[in-house]
C-alpha cells in the first residue's frame, strides 16, 4: 500500500470506531452532562505543544476528552430546542465531505458539488411545495437563510425605487420597514442588522390566540405607508409551531407591493407530510423562504436553505462578481446564491438523506416526530400538578408545573442532570413553561415512555 494510505488509516479507524461506540451509546446514555467548565478546560484547553502528535492519538485523546462534555442532542431523549439527529447516510455523506475536501464554491472547483446541490435543491422545492423555478442557497443555518433573503429583498425593493443598493449602500436609501408579528425569530431580528435595515425597522404587529398575525393589522399598517416593505411571516414558531395564514395574508401583502418571506426553519417541513400539510397552506404564493437541513431533515450542521422568487435579485445580492473565476452560464455556481465563496460542500449530506428516505421516508419521519410529540405532551401533562398550556398541532408543546415559574424551572433544570430525558423552557403569555420539541428521526416510543417517566420521577423528587 501507498504511504499516504498508512498515513490515513490509524485516525481514520479511530474515528470510525470512536463514532460507532459514540452511536451505540445514545440508547443508554444519560442526555444532559455531569461535567463542569473547569473540568472541559482542564481537559481541552492544555498548554500549545511545541511538537505533533501521532493523528490517531489526536483523535483518540480528543474523544475522550471531549465525551463529557457532549450532549446526547444526537439521540432519541433530546427534546430542547429545535435540534435534530443525523441520518446514516447523512453522517457518512459528511465524512466524505471533508476526505474529498472539495471547495464548492465554483463549478469549476467541484462539478460534482454543484450538481449534487443542484439535484438536491430541486429534490428540495419538490418535498417542500416551492415553486420550480426559485433560486436556492445551500447555507450555514436557517440564520443565514433569512439574511440571505432578506438581501434580495433588499435588493428587489430599492430597485423598484431607483436605488441600486449593491453600489449605493443603504446610506440615503428609501428606508425599508418590516411587518411581523410577535412570535417572530430572533434570527431575523440579527438578519436585519446584519442587512443594514436596523431593529429600530421591525414593527411587531398583533397576533390572535394562536399567535398568527391579524389580518386586520397587517393591512392597517400596509395602508399607513407607501414606504418599501418586508412583510416577515412564520411557519412554525418556537414556542408553539405557530403558522401564519399564507393563504389570507400573502396576497393582501403583495396587492401593497411589500415583499413576503416566510421563516420555516422547521415548520416548512409540514408541506410533506398528508396530515400537516393544511398548516403551510398558500405559503408557495411568498417571494422567499429559510428553512433548515440541520433540524428535522435530520442531517448534521452545518445546513441551510434560502430560496427566492426572483432570481436576479437573489443573485445580484449574493453574486460574486470577479474576473478570476469563469462563471458558467449553464452549471450552478455556488458564489450567486450565498454569501461565502470558499465553502463546505454542504449539498451532499442533504442529497444523501432524501435519498436515504425518499419522499415517503421524509413524511414518515415528520408523523413520526409530531406523534411523539403529542404523546410525550400527553404523557407529561397527565402527571400530577401539570398543565398543558400547548397540545401540540405539529412538534412543538408547552407545559407547566404547580402552576409555577419556579417549579417549571426546577424540572427543566433537573432534566439537565436526570440523564433520562432533556428539556429547555420559553416564556409563553408571560408565563415559564417547559418546550417539547421533537425533531429527531430516532425518538421511539420506548423514548418517549422513558422521557415521560423521568419527569415523573423528577415531580417526586421534588415534593
Ligand atoms: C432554529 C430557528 C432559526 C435559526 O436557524 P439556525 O439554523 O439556528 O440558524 C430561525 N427560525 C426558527 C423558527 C428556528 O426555529
Amino acid at each position: 500500500m501507498a504511504a499516504r494510505d498508512a498515513d490515513y488509516r490509524p485516525a481514520l479507524t479511530q474515528a470510525l470506531e470512536s463514532s460507532l461506540a459514540y452511536l451505540d451509546s445514545l440508547g443508554e446514555r444519560p442526555v444532559g452532562v455531569s461535567t463542569t467548565l473547569a473540568e472541559m478546560r482542564e481537559a481541552l484547553a492544555i498548554p500549545l505543544a511545541e511538537d505533533g502528535v501521532d493523528a490517531e492519538r489526536v483523535i483518540m485523546d480528543l474523544v475522550a476528552a471531549s465525551d463529557p462534555g457532549i450532549v446526547a442532542s444526537s439521540g432519541g431523549r433530546f427534546y430542547a430546542w429545535v435540534i435534530g439527529g443525523s441520518l446514516p447516510a447523512a453522517i457518512a455523506a459528511d465524512w466524505m465531505v471533508s476526505t474529498w475536501d472539495q471547495n464548492a464554491g465554483a463549478y469549476a472547483c467541484s462539478p460534482a458539488a454543484a450538481t449534487v446541490e443542484e439535484a438536491a435543491a430541486g429534490w428540495l422545492k419538490e418535498l417542500l411545495g416551492l415553486p420550480a423555478e426559485v433560486s436556492c442557497g445551500f447555507v450555514t443555518g436557517c440564520n443565514m437563510a433569512n439574511t440571505t433573503c432578506l438581501a434580495a429583498a433588499r435588493h428587489a425593493l430599492l430597485a423598484r425605487r431607483e436605488w441600486d443598493v449593491e453600489r449605493q449602500g443603504l446610506a440615503g436609501s428609501p428606508p425599508i420597514r418590516v411587518l411581523t408579528s410577535p412570535a417572530v425569530h430572533g434570527s431575523l431580528v440579527r438578519a436585519a442588522r446584519f442587512v443594514g435595515l436596523g431593529t429600530d425597522a421591525i414593527i411587531k404587529l398583533e397576533a390572535d390566540d394562536r399567535d398568527q398575525l391579524r389580518p386586520e393589522a397587517l393591512e392597517a399598517a400596509l395602508r399607513e405607508s407607501d414606504q418599501p416593505t418586508i412583510v416577515l411571516l412564520q411557519a412554525g414558531d418556537i414556542n408553539i409551531a405557530a403558522f401564519d395564514d399564507f393563504a389570507m395574508l400573502i396576497p393582501l401583502a403583495k396587492k401593497h407591493g411589500a415583499w413576503v418571506h416566510i421563516d420555516g426553519a422547521f415548520g416548512l417541513w409540514a408541506a410533506v407530510s398528508a396530515n400537516y400539510r393544511h398548516l403551510v397552506a398558500g405559503v408557495e404564493l411568498a417571494d422567499s423562504w429559510a428553512t433548515d437541513g440541520h433540524k428535522w431533515l435530520n442531517v448534521p450542521y452545518d445546513c441551510g436553505y434560502a430560496f427566492v422568487r426572483d432570481t436576479e435579485a437573489h443573485r445580484a445580492s449574493m453574486g460574486l462578481m470577479t474576473a478570476y473565476v469563469d462563471i458558467s452560464e449553464d452549471a450552478r455556481e455556488a458564489t450567486s446564491w450565498n454569501p461565502e465563496w470558499s465553502r463546505r460542500a454542504r449539498g451532499f449530506p442533504t442529497y444523501a438523506a432524501i435519498r436515504q428516505l425518499g419522499r415517503k421516508g421524509v413524511e414518515a419521519m415528520i408523523d413520526r416526530c409530531c406523534r411523539h410529540c403529542l404523546a410525550l405532551t400527553e404523557g407529561i401533562g397527565g402527571l400530577p400538578g401539570v398543565e398543558i398550556l400547548w397540545r401540540p398541532h405539529l412538534n412543538q408543546g408547552l407545559v407547566r408545573f404547580g402552576d409555577s415559574d419556579e417549579e417549571t424551572d426546577r424540572v427543566i433544570a433537573a432534566s439537565h442532570t436526570h440523564g433520562g430525558a432533556f428539556f429547555t423552557g420559553t416564556v409563553w403569555r408571560g408565563q415559564r413553561a417547559m418546550r417539547i420539541s421533537v425533531c429527531n428521526w430516532q425518538t421511539t416510543d420506548a423514548d418517549v415512555e422513558v422521557a415521560i417517566q423521568t419527569v415523573g420521577e423528577i415531580l417526586t423528587a421534588g415534593s
